[in-house]
């Protein structure tokens, strides 16, 4: 047997192990509704291609806010799967909900064709914990431009700890500019689940007070 033939035949072996792994650790279920199948069973991908529409958050967004659905069905469990699971299998099924939520909103002339999409802030060190963020993770597997322009600063208490009024006077004025934008572009600020808003509304006001061109905001559910 020549030494190529062995080679294959040894690599042919540690693919039936790994895969058999794989199959045994990871059954393959929707992450949507967990039906066993698909990663994302057809179902789950109709209901997450609805096209966006306009919401009015609580607190008031100096920019249009449009909403991929509600924060419940496979909206919720898709979420709930990347960020608290940290299933990153499933990222680029959710990086496509965002792509198309885009383009949709470009097709419909409420974005131009010269955004750039910035990562709504999350906390650094939940961030860190979950081996990145999934925020900035979902943006740039949607093909579009990502600046990682603004975080959160650093001392902030944790959010889930406040109430919806505490919330508000908690973030405006703690979303901190982390780099220049470019000049000529549009920005477009991504989050996944928008409960007040509050959140979006200090980072659009920093990204404003910064002069940029803030074209809107897409979130993946509103609660
Ligand atoms: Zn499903």
């Amino acid at each position: 047997m020549s030494k190529f033939r062995r080679n294959e035949e040894h690599s042919t072996r540690g693919l039936v192990v790994r895969t058999g792994f794989v199959e045994l650790v990871l059954p393959r279920r929707c992450a949507g509704c967990g039906k066993a199948g698909e990663r994302l069973c057809r179902q789950c991908r109709k209901l997450l291609a609805q096209p966006p529409r306009r919401i009015a958050p609580k607190a008031g967004v100096l920019a249009p806010v449009y909403a991929c659905g509600g924060y419940g069905g496979p909206h919720r469990e898709v979420i709930l799967e990347m960020k608290e699971r940290n299933n990153r299998a499933i990222r680029p099924y959710i990086a496509a909900v965002v792509r198309a939520a885009v383009e949709t909103l470009q097709a419909r002339g409420e974005f131009s064709h010269r955004v750039v999409l910035v990562p709504a802030p999350t906390r650094a060190r939940s961030a860190r914990l979950r081996g990145g963020d999934p925020m900035t993770q979902l943006c740039l597997g949607s093909g579009f431009p990502v600046i990682e322009a603004v975080r959160l600063a650093p001392v902030m208490p944790d959010q889930s700890a406040l109430n919806r009024d505490d919330r508000l006077h908690n973030v405006r004025g703690n979303v901190q500019l982390l780099r220049e934008l470019p000049p000529g572009v549009e920005i477009v600020v991504i989050d996944d689940v928008l409960t007040t808003g509050a959140t979006l509304a200090a980072t659009v006001d920093t990204l404003i007070y910064a002069g940029a061109d803030v074209a809107g905001c897409v979130v993946l559910a509103a609660a």
